[in-house]
């Protein structure tokens, strides 16, 4: 057999070299663990498929084969993993706590292969094994543990802060069930569960040894201790315990690999026990599904606070879990609990895990027995908030009555440090009620709430928006009482994302190409890109450039046939908006453009039009009744125009189903021109923006979010500005805004609604979309009817430069030359230098 046949071959080599049987033995068992050269990793996979699988090259089948080989990858990152464990607890460095209660993080093998450097030489093992790499990397599931562009932040940083060697670990929850699978049946959305773990996860590795109690509900005990000092005894209804689940995130080429730490919820044993021993085997088993229910499934919302006591719990869960594990930690290394802010700094992400705040103070107080100043003092010092959103009804707010039944201990807290706050504000703003009522941690109303953005505001000691405008608008509008109070708490750290997945493996054949010109360095020194300007107007680099793009649009045209049964061609323009579908996003304003090509090639079908193919993905809160009858909308119209033989030579639309980062990787090296349309000031940054331009997309865009930095960066004859900016959507409404007026006086638009209300799309049923045509008649808050016509123009624009081959691809090289702000080791190294205050630790192995 060729398996044992290489082992000999190294055998004979070392015996050769003196070594006795027993010395060669170890080595060869240690070099199919470790080993990097295509020989090991060969051994490695066939031993895995036979001792881990069960199974031999006869009958293992793909998944058996993507998991032999995941589990070879993996042998490879643990003694990086370990080696950085160590290296941590051996150090006083600072270290960063991630807590976010979304990580959206994509398939792990490809990803890994990169940054440990085996791309290459595992692809020729698994070759040499007769598979094929690819189509093994294609077999994983991915963990959807997000919704959107905040949880891919979150996998972005974790990519970015090890590669960077900065110690940290990400606490989150280990989901069962993910962000849900979209199908579209009959042109509508429909939802399937995500069991990502159905077929096992090799990636994380379970550590029930590390497991905390989370309590919940029940009442709060007050009494004096021996020594006169007022204590508190929370006594709960409800004890949950959290496992650690273990995923190495691997730093591009460096041993450091830090720990993205999930927890999962089930019952304490002793807590069924006493039910049990009561005689409640029932209630015991209710009990334990109740347990285990709070980690079993993210909520698939964006953008929109859910308000459900499962979603506090989730957060509480997470949070507490995590906070003792940090204390944990810093004891563990003989530290004091008064210097825990020095060990660790606290980022939230968004206000998901902002009842940490309160949590930290509880166990200060109650658990570690220490006074209310140095409490506050410790924990204002650990914490720091991003706020990601400006719209009212993304912010949390709990109800307190709610809040109270589940945490009543946290309730007395933020009661207590929100009368401590007033007493001080209520001197500095002496009289000012409305502003000491909006700071205020409670808000007033029928009824009463806690606001969790001002207990992440008040609880930190620093708070950043996620690109300038958006910091901008939050000190002018709703944080603006907080910046008056603490300016110097306020930054802009724009988002960026990580060029590792984002152009390294999802476009290998671009990558290649840069690096030809400009070597390997951009990977982790994004800014280098700027070497790639002076080819921008090289005639050969610009066809090499435009050759590369043609093959990822070849790739995505045939996935889109194997998924949907259409064809596209390659040679169009391919016109993609993927994103969440939200009102605030206006997938609307696109579709009423497509509806207006449409019309103009059915009246002219000789003009001289661009074809395009315009690309629509993205999943739909499965509530969003408004953002389901978008995506019926943009199905319909591509049924209509995708079947209509006078217009399809030149108009297809697609939609694109279940957007996640797999299809995402592949939908934006394919794209030319990406559409990040939202609403001036309604876009906190958008970093789908930033991976499409990296990809070598241009831009037709509103100045909303990181649009505004990206069109400074690439400049402004290489960007497709048009919209009404954020001061003029605030103006346009404060006059009365009508959009009946815009319908009345512009052909082409009243056209393409008409089209709408009549049933053009659907068959003449003029209901389907009633709803949807009176949103945008009469109400129009996204100020859709009002951009139509900049953006109907901005499009014209688009397809005029596009005829020109030459000069498309001058522009698009220069849009990525000067993207290198983008990366989120830019954003990392701000965060690490101006909030963290943390220093790179290079992790050295030991053998
Ligand atoms: C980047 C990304 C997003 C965020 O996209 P925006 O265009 O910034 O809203 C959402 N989902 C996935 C899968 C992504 O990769």
């Amino acid at each position: 057999m060729k398996k044992n046949k290489t082992a000999s071959d190294v055998r004979s080599k070392l015996e050769e070299k003196g070594l006795d049987k027993q010395e060669i033995q170890n080595i060869l068992i240690e070099d199919a663990r470790t080993g990097l050269s295509v020989e090991a990793l060969k051994r490695a996979i066939s031993n895995n498929l036979f001792y881990a699988q069960g199974k031999f090259p006869e009958i293992a089948t793909r998944h058996d084969y993507y998991m032999a080989v995941s589990y070879a990858v993996r042998d490879r990152i643990l003694n990086r993993w370990v080696g950085s464990v160590k290296q941590y607890l051996n150090s006083k460095n600072r270290v960063v706590s991630y807590l976010s209660a979304e990580y959206l993080l994509g398939p792990h093998l490809a990803n890994n292969l990169i940054n440990l450097g085996i791309y290459k030489q595992v692809e020729q093992a698994v070759k040499e094994l007769g598979k094929d790499l690819d189509w093994l990397i294609e077999k994983e599931i991915e963990p959807g543990l997000g919704n959107g562009g905040l949880g891919r932040l979150a996998a972005c940083y974790m990519d970015s802060l090890a590669t960077l060697e900065v110690p940290a670990i990400g606490y989150g929850i280990r989901y069962q069930f993910g962000i849900f699978e979209q199908d579209i049946k009959d042109g509508w959305q429909v939802e399937d569960t995500d069991n990502w773990l159905r077929r096992g996860n090799p990636w994380e590795i379970e550590r029930r040894e590390l497991n905390y109690e989370v309590k919940f509900g029940g009442h709060v005990q007050h009494y004096t201790d021996n020594n006169g000092k007022f204590c508190s005894n929370w006594i709960p209804d409800l004890v949950v315990k959290g496992v650690a689940y273990d995923t190495p995130i691997l730093g591009y080429k460096v041993n450091t690999t830090n720990t993205l730490r999930l927890w999962k919820s089930e019952a304490p044993k002793s807590f069924d026990f006493q039910v049990f021993n009561a005689g409640g085997y029932n209630e015991a088993v209710r009990q334990k599904i109740v347990c285990e229910n709070i980690s079993k499934v993210l909520y698939p919302n964006d953008e929109q606070e859910e308000g459900k006591i499962l979603r506090l719990q989730q957060q509480y869960f997470f949070v507490s879990c995590s906070l003792q594990d940090m204390i944990n930690i810093h004891l563990r290394q003989g530290d004091k609990i008064h210097d825990f802010h020095q060990k660790f700094v606290v980022q939230l992400n968004d206000t998901h895990p902002a009842v940490g705040v309160a949590e930290m103070m509880r166990l200060l107080l109650d658990k570690y027995m220490l006074d209310w100043d140095d409490a506050w003092d410790i924990t204002t010092k650990t914490f720091a908030y991003t706020n990601h959103t400006l719209l009212p009804e993304a912010l949390e707010k709990w109800d307190l009555e709610l809040f109270g039944k589940v945490l009543p201990r946290h309730l007395e807290l933020i009661y207590e440090i929100n009368r401590r706050f007033i007493d001080k504000v209520t001197v500095r703003f002496y009289g000012d009620h409305q502003k000491i009522a909006s700071l205020s941690l409670i808000g007033e109303g029928p009824r009463k709430y806690i606001k969790m953005a001002n207990l992440a505001a008040l609880g930190s000691q620093a708070i950043n928006g996620v690109a300038a405008l958006h910091t901008d608008l939050l000190k002018k509008t709703v944080m603006k009482d907080w910046f008056e109070l603490s300016p110097e708490k306020f930054s802009n750290k724009t988002n960026g994302v990580t060029p590792r997945r984002w152009m390294v493996l999802s476009n290998p054949q671009l990558t290649e190409l840069i690096s030809s010109k400009i070597g390997e360095g951009w990977i982790k020194n994004l800014d280098e890109l700027k070497d790639l300007e002076q080819f921008a107007k090289d005639k050969a680099f610009q066809k090499a450039w435009m050759e590369v793009k043609h093959d990822q649009k070849i790739n995505l045209s045939k996935k889109i046939f194997q998924r949907m049964r259409l064809t596209v061609d390659p040679d169009s323009l391919f016109d993609v908006q993927v994103k969440r579908i939200h009102e605030y996003k206006r997938q609307l304003l696109n579709a009423l453009h497509v509806i207006t090509l449409y019309n103009r090639i059915k009246q002219k079908p000789e003009a001289d039009i661009v074809p395009r193919t315009v690309i629509f993905a993205g999943k739909a809160a499965p509530g969003y009744k408004m953002a389901k009858l978008i995506i019926k909308l943009i199905t319909s119209i591509g049924d209509v125009v995708n079947n209509d033989s006078d217009v399809n030579k030149k108009l297809k639309v697609v939609f694109f189903p279940n957007y996640n980062v797999t299809n995402a990787q592949k939908i934006y090296p394919a794209a030319d021109l990406s559409e990040q349309i939202s609403t001036s000031g309604k876009e906190a940054s958008g970093t789908g923006n930033m991976k499409l331009s990296l990809n070598g997309a241009l831009t037709i865009g509103t100045l909303d979010g990181a649009n505004v930095e990206i069109r400074e960066c690439v400049g402004e004859e290489n960007f497709f500005l048009f919209g009404l900016t954020a001061d003029e959507v605030e103006n346009t409404k404060a006059n009365g805004y009508d959009p009946y007026d815009y319908y009345k006086n512009n052909p082409e638009l009243k056209l393409a609604i008409d089209q709408i209300n009549e049933g053009y799309f659907s068959h003449l049923d003029p209901d389907t979309f009633k709803g949807l045509v009176r949103s945008l008649m009469f109400d129009d808050q996204y100020l859709i009817l009002a951009d139509y016509q900049a953006y109907v123009d901005a499009q014209e624009k688009v397809a005029e430069t596009f005829k020109n081959k030459s000069k498309w691809a001058e522009m698009s090289i220069l849009n990525v030359a000067r993207m290198g702000k983008f990366s989120s080791d830019r954003s990392i190294r701000d965060y690490c230098k101006e909030i963290w205050k943390v220093e790179p630790v290079p992790v050295k192995l030991e053998n």
